[in-house]
């Protein structure tokens, strides 16, 4: 993964930890992890984010979805610490019905029981992701973040996914100011670890969460270059998660590159 990073122009990647829909992770390679991990360093790469199969849902009102997130989560922290400084994205999770606060304290039970059980401090930063607030997603506010931090006893960081906050109704295009100010007083600038990087096929507030390739949906391409250039967001790491492929890829890495003025 390092050298398709490298060849595609990209200094960080995302990767899931295991099939997206779920099921259990291949043994580590431990000589593999060793080569990465000298080939990184030696190129740059990182900070690495690992995702979340999609299915892991820590507020399912069923124990038997719970206990899946909650043993393929403590597996994916226990497999990361090969790769110390990497961080760990999840969704939160839905309440399906159960109301927001009770997805909210059995997401916040969950991690706090997989701190416990781990019985060291992890070498990976776990992210909470802003959602659009599709069905009964919890995240889709940033007070329903800073719910689960503020229950949480290991340190947990926020990835804001471009595409989420924008079907959620914060207007980043208009008023990307205003929007980091309130994610500021709610849960504070300093969580945010990560973005990814997505336009969105539908307009502000749908919560709908269809992502869009850069510039070809309704957040469009000016936006995103005042979101990669911000201030407060340019040093953080970017991971896209359009509709492409590597090729496509390559070329959204240039575009955002160009954007902010650098060399390919
Ligand atoms: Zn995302």
């Amino acid at each position: 993964m390092g050298q398709t990073a490298v060849s595609i122009g990209a200094n960080v990647f995302q990767f899931f930890t295991r099939n997206p829909r779920g099921g259990a992770a291949k043994p580590l390679d431990m000589l593999d992890v060793g080569e990465f991990e000298s080939y990184a360093a030696e190129r740059g790469i990182g900070p690495i984010l690992a995702h979340a199969p999609y299915t892991l849902n820590a507020a399912g009102a069923e124990s038997r979805v719970r206990e899946f997130a909650e043993a393929t989560m403590f597996d994916d922290l226990k497999r990361l610490e090969a790769t110390p400084g990497a961080m760990y994205n999840f969704h939160p999770g839905s309440h399906v019905g159960q109301g927001i606060e009770a997805g909210i304290t059995l997401i916040a039970d969950m991690l706090n029981r997989i701190a416990g059980n781990l019985g060291f401090a992890p070498a990976t930063t776990v992210l909470l992701e802003t959602m659009a607030g599709k069905g009964s997603e919890v995240g889709g506010r940033f007070e329903e973040l800073k719910a689960i931090v503020d229950c949480v006893e290991m340190p947990l960081g926020v990835c804001l996914d471009t595409c989420h906050v924008w079907d959620g109704g914060f207007d980043i295009a208009n008023d990307l100011d205003g929007v980091l100010e309130e994610f500021d007083s709610v849960v504070g600038l300093e969580r945010l670890k990560a973005v990814h990087l997505n336009d969105s096929l539908n307009p502000l507030g749908s919560r709908k969460d269809r992502h869009a390739k850069l510039g070809k949906g309704r957040i469009g391409l000016e936006a995103l270059s005042r979101i990669v250039n911000h201030p407060l967001l340019r040093d953080l790491p970017f991971y896209l998660e359009t509709p492409c492929d590597l090729q496509g890829y390559k070329e959204e890495i240039a575009l955002v590159r160009s954007l902010r003025g650098e060399n390919p």
